[in-house]
Formats: C-alpha cells, sequence, structure tokens
C-alpha cells in the first residue's frame, strides 16, 4: 500500500525550519508587508525580529550589502517590502524557511518591472492607530498592511484619516524592521500604537474634504493593485505601461499626445517617452495621473484597451469602504463627458447614436446628462429622431415595392391577392397597418383589373 499512499498537499514543506504563517490579509488591499509578517514570525518563535534576521536569515542573503550584520542596514530596512534585491533575496531565503512560495506578495515585487523604486516607499513606519486598534478589540490578527508602506499612500482608507509616523509616547519614529520590532508597538519605547479616535493620545490634522476624497482614492487605486497581485501572472511586464498609456492617448485625445500631455498637466516630451516605453513614471506620478483620468491604475496596466467609460470611470476599490459617487457627483469633476458628447454629434457615423446610447457609453443616466447639457442632448436626440424617420420612411417604400411584386406574383398563380395572403409574404406583415402601404395594395390590385 505504501507506494499508493501520498503525502496530503500540504503548504509546510519538510525542509522549512520556521513556522508556517499565514499571510494576513492576502488579496485584500490590506495585505501585510514583509517585514510585519517577519515580526510575526519572530514573535511566533519567540525571538525578537534581530535575532531572527541574524541567526536564521541574514546568512541565507547575498552579504554584499550587509556582511551579516542588520544593525547597517536598519535604515534601509523599507527596501525589504520594496522591488529590489533586498527583498527578492529575503524573499527567497524566507521562501525556503517557511515553506511558503508566496511571500514576495507582502513586497512590491511583482510590479518591479512596472513600477520605478524611486520616491515609492517611505523610509520610516506609518500606522494607522485606529487599524491597530480595532484589530485588537476585535480579535484580528495584528498586522501591519504593505499599503502603509508606500509613499502614496497617506491615509488610511478605512478611517480616512491621515497616517502617523511619530510614536504618542516616546516621540520617535521608527524602523520599518529593528532588533525588537512588534507589530502594533514601538520598537523604540514597547509602547502599543493604537488608539481609538476618542480620547486619542494622537493628533489628528483635518483635511479638506477635495483633498481627502484624492487621497482616498490613490490610496484605494494602489489597495486594488495590491489586492489583485496573487491572481496576476508573477510579473506585470513593463510594456504594459506604454500600452496603457498609449491607449489612454488614443481614448482621451484621439491619439494627440500633445492634447493628452495638457489633459494630465504632463511635460509632452515626458509622455512621449512613456508612451514609447523609453521612461517609466514613478508611481505617484502613474497614480495622479489616472486620477485626472478616473481611471482604475490596475484597469490602465492590465487592459488590452479602453473599450468605454463605463469602465474608466469606475473608481476603485470599493472594500471596505465605497468611494464609488453617485453619477452626478461624478459628473461634476467629469467635464470631459461634454467634449465626448459634442464628439458623438460631430461623428457622422450611421446610424447616428440615440440619446439613449451615448449616455450608456458614457455611464451616465439619461436624465442626468440631459439636465446638464442640455443643448448638446437635444441635439443628438434630434439627429437621432430625423435619421429614425427617414429609416421609417425609407422602410415604408421598401414595403410597398414588396405589396406590388407580391400582388402581382400571386395574381399570376392564379390566387386572389387578399390582405391575409399578401400579408404572409412580407418581411413586415405590421406594415400593412400603414396608410400608404394599404393603399399601394389597392392601386395595385385594381391596375390589375381586381376590384374584389
Ligand atoms: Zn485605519
Ligand atoms: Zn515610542
Amino acid at each position: 500500500m505504501d507506494e499508493l499512499w501520498e503525502p496530503p498537499e500540504s503548504p509546510v514543506q519538510r525542509c522549512s525550519i520556521l513556522h508556517y504563517l499565514n499571510l494576513v490579509g492576502i488579496n485584500t488591499p490590506y495585505v501585510e508587508s514583509l517585514t510585519s509578517h517577519i515580526s510575526r514570525l519572530a514573535e511566533a518563535h519567540s525571538l525578537y525580529p534581530g535575532v531572527l534576521m541574524e541567526r536564521g536569515i541574514a546568512p541565507l542573503i547575498a552579504k554584499q550589502y550587509t556582511g551579516g550584520n542588520l544593525h547597517t542596514i536598519y535604515s534601509h530596512t523599507c527596501a525589504l517590502n520594496g522591488t529590489g534585491v533586498m527583498a527578492s533575496d529575503l524573499v527567497q531565503a524566507l521562501n525556503n524557511l517557511t515553506g511558503h512560495r508566496q511571500l514576495h506578495l507582502l513586497t512590491m515585487l511583482p510590479w518591479v518591472e512596472v513600477v520605478p523604486q524611486r520616491e515609492l516607499l517611505y523610509s520610516s513606519r506609518f500606522w494607522c492607530p485606529q487599524c491597530y486598534e480595532e484589530n485588537r478589540i476585535s480579535g484580528f490578527e495584528i498586522h501591519e498592511p504593505l499599503l502603509w508602506t508606500l509613499k502614496i499612500v497617506k491615509i488610511c482608507p478605512i478611517h480616512q484619516q491621515l497616517l502617523f509616523n511619530l510614536c504618542p509616547h516616546c516621540g520617535q519614529t521608527n524602523y520599518l524592521l529593528s532588533w525588537r520590532s512588534r507589530v502594533g508597538y514601538c520598537s523604540k519605547c514597547q509602547k502599543w500604537l493604537g488608539a481609538s479616535r476618542s480620547g486619542s493620545l494622537y493628533e489628528y490634522n483635518s483635511v479638506p474634504e477635495v483633498e481627502m476624497q484624492r487621497l482616498v482614492w490613490s490610496a484605494n487605486a494602489v489597495g486594488e493593485l495590491i489586492a489583485s497581485a496573487p491572481s496576476l501572472p508573477t510579473l506585470i511586464a513593463r510594456e504594459n505601461v506604454a500600452r496603457g498609456l498609449g491607449n489612454c492617448v488614443e481614448f482621451f485625445a484621439d491619439g494627440n499626445i500633445a492634447e493628452f500631455a495638457r489633459l494630465v498637466q504632463a511635460p509632452k516630451n515626458t509622455v512621449w517617452l512613456w508612451c514609447k516605453g523609453k521612461n517609466l513614471p514613478q508611481l505617484d506620478t502613474l497614480v495622479a495621473l489616472c486620477f485626472r483620468l478616473k481611471i482604475s491604475v490596475l484597469d490602465l496596466l492590465m487592459n488590452e484597451k479602453i473599450e468605454t467609460l463605463e469602465s474608466v470611470i469606475r473608481l476603485s476599490p470599493g472594500k471596505p469602504i465605497s468611494t464609488r459617487r453617485s453619477p452626478d457627483t461624478r459628473l461634476a469633476d467629469l467635464d470631459r463627458v461634454e467634449s465626448h458628447l459634442a464628439a458623438v454629434l460631430l461623428d457622422h457615423k450611421l446610424p447616428p447614436p440615440s440619446l439613449e446610447a451615448a449616455s450608456k457609453a458614457l455611464g451616465f443616466h439619461r436624465e442626468t446628462l440631459y439636465r446638464n447639457f442640455k443643448e448638446l442632448c437635444r441635439a443628438i436626440s434630434a439627429r437621432y429622431d430625423q435619421y429614425e424617420q427617414i429609416r421609417y420612411l425609407r422602410s415604408i417604400e421598401e414595403c410597398c415595392e414588396e405589396v406590388r411584386q407580391v400582388v402581382h406574383r400571386l395574381h399570376r398563380e392564379g390566387t386572389y391577392p387578399s390582405e391575409a395572403r399578401v400579408s404572409q409574404h412580407l418581411t413586415k406583415p405590421g406594415y400593412l397597418r400603414n396608410k400608404r402601404v394599404r393603399s399601394v395594395l389597392q392601386e395595385t390590385r385594381q391596375g390589375l383589373g381586381l376590384t374584389k
């Protein structure tokens, strides 16, 4: 029987010597960072992260930057969550030690080809006190999201407040990982960093509503990237950036780079270099550009092409706080809708779209468009009605001709062309109710001497 027995599929490989901990928040925008995972791993082994790193991990990491001495790299530990060799070496070493295969998903490594390292990561630790506190109270695994390590993310999208990087107890900053790091605690004074909003130790600075909307949008756009990483190819190709931007130039500016550059307020030459794939925009630049266009960063990078404005306007991602706004408020910041409507009107393609179809393609209710762009909508409707009228008259004429032919044929076959018999041979029998068609039937029969 032995040869028939297969070991059950287990995530823990025999060679692993460290605990296999779940990846907290995987498949969500709040997946933990690699440095958070290391802190939890150390705690699970009742070790300081420093000890774990030095004894267990450092010997496996290439010596070029540390020489095995972690004290010399603490100020660079932010890079452990990034896209560089420090992150990839550590991922490889930890995958081997824990039996994991997916630790790269706790870093920005999946995006290494499309996101430049410059200005990508905070050099110190940032956090949301309310997230810590709520996780503690609800008994959910305390962890530090990868999202908090990215410079583009200034706020917690769940609590819509600025992230903090100064300990309220000792007033110091923390490295992403240090000898005594512990998730949720200051690595300097070892005190708990979580706090509820009311009676908080923290001083909350208010952010103007419009600015907060932009910050939440940006954090959610990046959260969408992070959440999608497990379901995407291991490496997102560099060409995706140029293709995505090229699609945008095509969609928003009819292929005119200069006009597109004006639209996104970027230098024309820079946009040209991006579209040719010669340069990559920094993540913050890419997110800002997508915010202007209201296109999801993930869609820009992954979609073959932009199909409709419907997908463009979608704000990303809904969880756990939806940033989707009502069609009316979307309209307020979408002045380009007006130029799209004008383009619909000027386009001489036949048949012209109805206002219904045009609004659907733009992702708005017809009434909303009508309320805001009355003249354009009226013109679109009028042209559509006119076209429909002409088309109807033409098909009535076609029906009359058909009636003439059917009457003659039935007559040749020796059958009386009654209304019922004629209607059986018509492409559109319903048109026999039309006055003009009925009179043609009458006239044709009379022409053949059939006066019954
Ligand atoms: Zn929070
Ligand atoms: Zn402290």
